[in-house]
């Protein structure tokens, strides 16, 4: 097609101001709870956005980033979305410590992959479809600031939902498999603490009076632990114990945080009485326990017309030459999860393609940055 090429050849004249975008993005901190650093990225994009000729509005969060909207064309009619997050999970002066590298084809820094790759891609297909004068649909970018901790102390997820009324299909720019795998479908996750409240005492002079809060964790780690259910899809990882103060002091206080990642949601319910059974269940006379909540993110269902979705991305990524696609089902979440519930078609991971994410050998692979933005433009030129 005319236009694909087209598309295609501005993006290869803009290779070079995708590679100084990225790294200029690497080097902004946006790590986790950071709002006025992630904030600053926000506005570096919508100046972007409002360059090449879209409109652009925040809305604002009071305790996390706010979220960023920007729109081309006529939004009143069915529109598409592209969607991803501006955080990382890093503290504060990682982008320091480990700046944006390149090597050997590979480039390295924190969020490069997930998911500030994903952003210069989407960017960079709205430029090179403005430069051609693209018109096929409207277009609408959501970019939130908090995807790394579930939107835990903000109003993003119902914002999300609000913007994406009307949409007729969404892409997530989360990080890509470099196996080919676009992602269809992910797990539900709930994470909850475990606080157990025992009594102190010295366990020299006064042992029997202890009532150790340790002894008692140690038994629902392991009931926590035995609520996984392989067949089900539903795993439980009991991530982090603290606990006690000295050895020579019966701890009074011992706390676990744990995981549940879980296939069917409609199952949710269920397990939650399932983990406050444990919860209730006192092995050690004299000690109390209480459950405390944290985060719950929705499962991205397997959509019927996501799957029709991914077949055309699939045939235009090997009718391009930009290889072969097989539908990826995950237990990481995203904020895919908020489209699928809505009904709109949806495929995550469209971002650019490494791995290791979320670890300090987080790597994206340079030349995926150039053929994922010329894939998401010939998709956008292509869908029906
Ligand atoms: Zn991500």
């Amino acid at each position: 097609m005319k236009e694909n090429k087209a598309a295609y050849q501005v993006v290869d004249e803009c290779k070079k101001e995708m590679i100084h975008l990225w790294e200029e993005l690497v080097t902004m901190e946006s790590g986790l709870f950071c709002k006025t650093e992630t904030d600053a990225i926000s506005r570096r994009i919508a100046s972007f956005i409002e360059k090449i000729g879209g409109r652009t509005r925040g809305i604002s969060m009071d305790d996390a980033p706010d979220v960023l909207i920007g729109e081309f064309g006529d939004m009143t009619q069915p529109f598409v979305v592209l969607t991803g997050h501006m955080d990382t999970i890093f503290k504060k002066g990682t982008p320091e410590e480990r700046p944006f590298r390149i090597e050997d084809g590979k480039a390295f820094g924190p969020g490069v992959l997930d998911m500030k790759g994903g952003i210069v891609i989407l960017l960079y297909a709205l430029l090179a479809l403005q430069k051609i004068g693209y018109k096929k649909y409207p277009i609408k970018v959501i970019l939130v600031g908090d995807e790394e901790v579930g939107h835990q102390k903000s109003s993003a997820i119902s914002a999300i939902q609000k913007e994406a009324v009307g949409a007729k299909a969404a892409f997530n720019f989360e990080t890509g498999f470099v196996d080919g795998g676009i992602v269809v479908k992910r797990k539900g996750l709930y994470q909850f603490m475990v606080e157990v409240f025992g009594k102190g005492a010295h366990v020299g002079n006064d042992p029997e009076n202890g009532r150790s809060a340790i002894k008692e964790i140690a038994y629902k780690v392991l009931d926590i632990e035995a609520l996984t259910d392989w067949q089900q899809g539903n795993t439980f990882n009991v991530g982090w114990i603290e606990g006690g103060t000295v050895p020579n002091a019966t701890p009074a206080y011992a706390k676990i945080v744990c995981d549940l990642r879980c296939e069917n949601p409609d199952t949710l319910p269920q397990i939650k009485q399932s983990i406050e059974e444990v919860v209730k269940k006192t092995y050690v006379e004299g000690t109390s326990t209480k459950l405390t909540p944290l985060i719950e993110a929705k499962a991205m269902k397997k959509l019927d017309a996501s799957m029709e979705l991914f077949e055309c991305v699939k045939k235009i990524s090997e009718q391009e030459g930009f290889g072969t696609l097989y539908p990826k089902e995950v237990g990481g979440v995203s904020d895919s999860a908020y489209f699928t519930d809505l009904g709109i078609p949806t495929l995550c991971a469209m971002g650019v393609q490494g791995g290791r994410n979320h670890t300090i050998e987080e790597f994206a692979i340079v030349e995926t940055l150039f053929s994922r933005t010329k894939l998401l433009c010939a998709v956008l030129l292509a869908l029906a």
